[in-house]
């Protein structure tokens, strides 16, 4: 991965070089009488030769190019990462919207919603699983599916667990 510090110091080499549109055109030198590769800008005009032979006018393509394609490549890059630290974001916006409004039921695993539950957030459960719960205090709608976890009887009248068709009988 390419630091921040790398990005900004190519974006300063970006800035300082001469402005404008570059390209590599043939120019003739008029001294040694050779039409050489060479490197133009709109701003500046001629800035200099790429006459080492064979490949210059491959490195000149690439050096001309590179005024537009670097920077144009440094702003991707930002919007790339921009929109990763967005999205990051509007996750963590949803999870905790998500929270705010929904219980975690440890029965059925699942987020919901705070108007169909029943009981505190803890001990609670949604209203399927309550539906469901073996368990009911002998006194009051108090259910549990684990009466081991209340050694104290119901947290709401110390009354004792029993199985619901039990109760339901009595
Ligand atoms: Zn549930
Ligand atoms: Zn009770």
């Amino acid at each position: 991965m390419i630091t921040d510090e790398r990005l900004n110091e190519i974006r300063e080499r970006c800035e300082a070089a001469t402005r404008g549109s570059w390209s590599a055109m043939p120019r003739m030198d008029h001294l040694s009488r050779e039409v050489k590769p060479g490197i133009w800008s709109d701003s500046w005009g001629f800035l200099g030769w790429f006459d080492h032979g064979e490949g210059a006018g491959a490195d000149a393509e690439f050096v001309a190019h590179a005024r537009q394609d670097v920077p144009a490549l440094l702003d991707e890059v930002e919007r790339l990462r921009g929109g990763a630290a967005g999205q990051a974001l509007e996750h963590g916006q949803a999870l905790e919207h998500m929270q705010e409004t929904h219980y975690w039921c440890e029965l059925c695993k699942t987020w919901v919603e705070c108007s169909e539950w029943v009981g505190d957030a803890d001990t609670g459960f949604c209203v399927d699983c309550y539906e469901h719960a073996p368990y009911q205090c002998e006194h009051c709608t108090y259910r549990t599916y684990e009466p081991r976890d209340f050694p104290e009887g119901c947290p709401e009248c110390d009354g004792k667990f029993v199985p619901r068709e039990e109760n339901n009988d009595a």
